[in-house]
């Protein structure tokens, strides 16, 4: 696969220049030139085998010489080693070879992975490329990675104690949850993860990492490369469960199309779907979640594109003003507002409704949601309710509810069992360094730790 740059389309990559670069010498987001488009054996193929040899299979067209077909199945087996369950509120699971012919609403939970968001589909695949990359060439890498909350997790267990890498994750200080402070900070004072809490907003950590890249000098002293899904590495694997999820499902129910929900803030796992829709898997709408931060849906109303400073909400993993991957969605629909609005549309979640909806479904079925996942389920509900067509219909669940632990237990119960792994956490010696939003205290943090 050859990827190009979004300002120049001559500008061009290998995957694993594309990988460890971030961005083109442009400045622009890296784009595949073109994606593979699977037939209906193939996909038939592709779909009877388990999660992770389906990713292994689709990676292939993604890599570059440096990846042999071994590779990838090695680092999909490794990174999938979790339950990737589609289930109904009710508590059945889909089984494509036994569906339940009347079940039409699934929740695809993507919160089973180590740090129990679904951003470990994307950081445990890029993580491991990353070193495959770096043990063959002998580079290092000191990667910088804003969080609003659950990248920077999902990014350092990644990446902890692999050789070459140091990973420095910027996080909002005080303005992520109690438990996800904890993981971000618990990954030991000598390890090659350091977390940084910045006083400031996540748009600060985004910009100090933006303008630390666009420094030449500490860039190339310090050999920078991003983890935030401006990097086409986090984007990828992202397809990899749109597109096996929606064979199972459309095995089990060939005669519905199939609509997905998305709980979005910078729209990678947006993106993710979009390609996998274009590669050929049978979906044929997405509706986007979005909270009191909504560019994108303002987008699809008006075709006037205008970020914005971002407000905190209860969905702290959303709050986005200007969303990273916004000209990614434009490239794979031609820039064409109206084509993107035939496959996608969007409801926006106050977080008064937010918390209303976590009751009700908790109170109607016994299922207990994430503050984002309720954002999304609830804008499945709206498109649902406004459509004729017989969807099956599939939120995507982006983390687990323990996550937020706070807002839960004061919204929903106060005795959910927190989860071993983040027990773990909340455990283990915590260590953050403090600073300004200013470049100079990250360079001059930098320097110290290097
Ligand atoms: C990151 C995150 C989102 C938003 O995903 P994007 O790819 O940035 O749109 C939603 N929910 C949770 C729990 C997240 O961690």
């Amino acid at each position: 696969m050859i990827y190009h740059s979004l300002k120049d389309k001559q500008q061009k990559a290998s995957f694993s220049t594309a990988l460890l670069s971030s961005l083109a010498p442009d400045g622009g987001l890296y784009m595949p030139d073109h994606l593979p488009k699977f037939d209906d054996a193939a996909l038939a193929r592709l779909g009877a085998l388990p999660f992770h040899q389906c990713a292994g299979r689709l990676a292939r067209h993604f890599v570059d010489e440096r990846f042999n077909g071994a590779d990838l199945d090695g680092i999909c087996e490794d990174a999938y080693d979790f339950p990737l369950p589609l289930r109904t509120l009710s508590g059945t699971h889909l089984d494509a070879a036994t569906p339940e012919p009347d079940d039409d609403e699934y929740i695809m939970e993507l919160f089973h992975g180590p740090t129990l968001a679904f951003k470990d589909f994307a950081a445990r695949f890029m993580g491991r490329t990353c070193a495959h990359l770096l043990s063959i060439t002998g580079q290092t890498r000191t990667i910088l990675v804003a969080t609003s909350g659950d990248t920077g997790g999902a990014i350092g267990h990644a990446y902890l104690n692999q050789p070459g890498v140091k990973v420095y994750i910027l996080f909002p200080n005080g303005g992520v949850s109690s438990v996800q402070e904890h993981q971000l900070t618990s990954m030991g004072r000598n390890s090659n993860i350091k977390a940084i809490g910045v006083d400031g907003s996540f748009d600060d950590c985004q910009a100090l990492v933006k303008q630390a890249f666009a420094h030449k000098d500490m860039s190339e002293r310090h050999n920078l490369m991003s983890a935030n899904s401006i990097n086409v590495g986090r984007v990828i694997p992202q397809s990899f469960y749109y597109f096996w999820s929606s064979l199972q499902v459309k095995a089990a129910h060939p005669k519905r199309p199939i609509a997905y929900s998305i709980p979005s803030g910078n729209l990678g796992n947006l993106t993710g779907g979009l390609i996998a829709r274009a590669m050929g898997a049978p979906i044929d709408k997405f509706v986007v979640g979005n909270n009191a931060n909504h560019p994108f849906i303002d987008y699809l109303e008006t075709g006037e594109y205008t970020p914005r400073a971002s407000v905190p909400t209860l969905s702290n993993a959303m709050d986005i003003g200007q969303p990273n991957n916004f000209p990614r969605i434009l490239d794979l629909f031609g820039g064409n507002h109206e084509a993107i609005t035939q496959v996608v549309s969007g409801l926006r979640v106050s977080d008064e409704d937010t918390e209303r909806h976590m009751r009700k479904v908790y109170n109607s079925t016994g299922y207990l949601m994430c503050p984002h996942t309720a954002v999304g389920h609830l804008a499945m509900e709206d498109f649902a309710e406004k459509t004729d067509e017989p969807y099956t219909k599939i939120t995507v669940s982006t983390a687990h509810p323990a996550k937020f632990m706070d807002d839960v237990a004061r919204i929903v119960r106060d005795d959910i069992p927190m989860p071993e792994s983040l027990q773990d956490c909340i455990d283990a010696p915590s260590h953050k360094h403090v600073m300004s939003p200013e470049l100079s205290a990250l360079a001059k943090h930098l320097d110290e730790t290097a």
